[in-house]
């Protein structure tokens, strides 16, 4: 195998078994070089040659130096791109089980009312008048978000949901430096997305865990021995990142608003009880919401997102400005010159405008072609779903708290019973030979070598039935010490990489090869 600059292979190595091509291709799978590596020095997709009128008129600014932008022609810079599409993976291409991702179908419908001019091509910077359509479509999303979670008001401008949570702390940071309380700790569970701790911890405040119990849940008597007045707020995830609800939810909430403090519940898992809880009776003062999981706006590579946060009463005046205010029968942005009383103390803004828009009108489209009751069968169904995985698996898979009764919307296992050295990569890697995405694998951090498996409502019993028929065999193996999962992936068009060297060392920039380098 020939070697290119980076030490990167410039062919996939061939599996056991298996011979090279002379192309590299492996049948409709085809080999694809940067796009910066295809350049040739006369290529364009431009039919005009050099302007020199243009040039006379940038009077003596125009540019001396190329910039070393790749010459390609229009089909070739097409089929680039379409190539390396063909090598991704994606929902509209099969079932994508990572756990607390909620990676569901985006229904086409929404991706129309998103699309039409009065929601697309609008700017946010244009008169109040000529944009009440976009103002309602706000206020109402943000009505149905106040209703399903039983809160008091909702910040609709984060933009995901870490930023979500961000949004959240400020408010409660805020909200205790007025009463003259500054604190310093926030609490959060073991089992937390590592997104509360970061977050905690930009915010400013010394971040402390709450121990798991046995049966995955928050370990309520540690709980109470550590909260105090240095006790800022508690984040916490419900249903939690085991796919479990938290039961003593409400006693967890007394116990902290007890000593003074608040509660910040973690929102990314809603799908599982949307229509079915409010977090609002569970004593929660301020969450977020993931648009891009429970309401089905799309997601994955880094973006969009969308996080709404919804507050309790007490939060409220702290909340980030602007908002959508219905004032008779028009729709007002509020901001700093226009907030009354009630908003006083607000802590200031999260962006620079009203939020995501696009995922706005997705998330509505879903919630009003869904009802009420729709919304209910969502949870429903994912609950289901996880259910009949996790039945399907628990003989071949150790399910950590499979004993403690049903799970919630996600399948959590451990590599328990795996032998011959193999463990959950191994599994993952051999699921994307089977044509899956792998699941969230060593999350959440209390289960040893962690699977955790999202199916949502929105796969088929069929789809379920072909994934847990390839998980089973892979387990299988596992079990059985099968020293060919080590070399898993064969299939893909690139065996396994080096996961420690391209987080700590990723060559992100393409380099023009050194004169040595290209001679090699
Ligand atoms: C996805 C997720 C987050 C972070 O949300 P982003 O929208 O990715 O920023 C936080 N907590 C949990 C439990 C999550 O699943």
């Amino acid at each position: 195998m020939s070697m290119n600059r980076e030490g990167r292979p410039s062919r996939p190595e061939a599996a056991e078994g298996q011979t090279t091509t002379f192309t590299g291709n492996r049948a409709l799978m085809l080999e694809e070089p940067l796009i910066f590596e295809m350049d040739e020095a006369d290529g364009t997709g431009l039919d005009f040659e050099s302007a020199p009128k243009v040039q006379q008129r940038l009077g003596g600014f125009e540019r001396i130096r190329p910039i070393s932008l790749p010459g390609l022609s229009e089909p070739q810079t097409v089929r680039h791109y379409t190539r390396l599409s063909r090598q991704n993976y994606a929902i509209d291409l099969g079932l994508f089980p990572l756990g607390s991702c909620t990676m569901k179908h985006n229904p086409r419908l929404n991706e129309k009312v998103a699309r039409m001019s009065g929601f697309a091509d609008i700017h946010p910077l244009q008169p109040a008048d000529t944009v009440q359509g976009a103002y309602a479509l706000i206020h109402e999303l943000g009505r149905w978000l106040i209703t399903l979670t039983g809160m008091h008001s909702v910040a609709m401008s984060p933009k995901a949901g870490a930023h979500g949570e961000l949004c959240g702390l400020l408010a409660i940071r805020s909200a205790l430096e007025a009463r003259g309380d500054a604190r310093s700790v926030i609490l959060v569970p073991e089992s937390a997305h590592g997104t509360n701790p970061a977050t905690a911890a930009f915010a400013g405040y010394g971040v402390e865990n709450i121990p798991a119990t046995s049966r995955g849940r928050v370990d309520l008597q540690a709980l109470k021995s550590r909260l105090g007045p240095d006790v800022a707020a508690v984040m916490i995830t419900n249903p939690n990142t085991c796919g479990l609800f938290e039961p003593d939810m409400i006693e967890i909430s007394r116990a902290v608003h007890e000593v003074g403090a608040l509660v910040y519940c973690d929102g990314a898992n809603f799908n599982a009880i949307v229509g079915r809880v409010r977090p609002g009776d569970l004593g929660i003062d301020a969450m977020h919401i993931n648009l891009h999981k429970t309401f089905s706006t799309p997601h994955g590579g880094g973006g969009p997102g969308s996080g709404p946060v919804v507050f309790s009463e007490a939060l409220t005046p702290f909340a980030p400005l602007p908002f959508v205010e219905k004032q008779g029968d028009r729709f007002e942005l509020i901001e700093e010159e226009t907030a009354g009383e009630h908003h006083g103390q607000t802590f200031g803004r999260m962006t620079a405008f009203h939020g995501q828009m696009g995922m706005f009108t997705r998330a509505l489209s879903y919630i009003l072609s869904h009802g009420a009751d729709g919304l209910r069968q969502v949870s429903e169904d994912a609950v289901l779903n996880a259910n009949y995985v996790l039945r399907e698996l628990d003989d071949v898979l150790d399910a950590p708290f499979g004993a403690s009764g049903p799970c919630m919307h996600e399948a959590l296992f451990s590599d328990k019973g795996f032998g011959g050295g193999l463990s959950t990569i191994d599994v993952a890697k051999a699921l994307i030979d089977e044509g899956f995405h792998p699941m969230t694998m060593y999350f959440p951090l209390v289960v040893h070598g962690a699977m955790l498996i999202e199916p949502t409502e929105t796969e088929s019993k069929a789809t379920l039935d072909q994934f847990i028929g390839a998980l089973r065999s892979v387990a299988e193996r596992a079990r059985a010490g099968d020293q060919s999962l080590k070399a898993a992936p064969i299939h893909a068009p690139r065996r396994r990489l080096d996961e420690t060297l391209a987080a700590r060392k990723p060559v992100l920039a393409y380099r023009e090869p050194s004169q040595a380098e290209a001679a090699e």
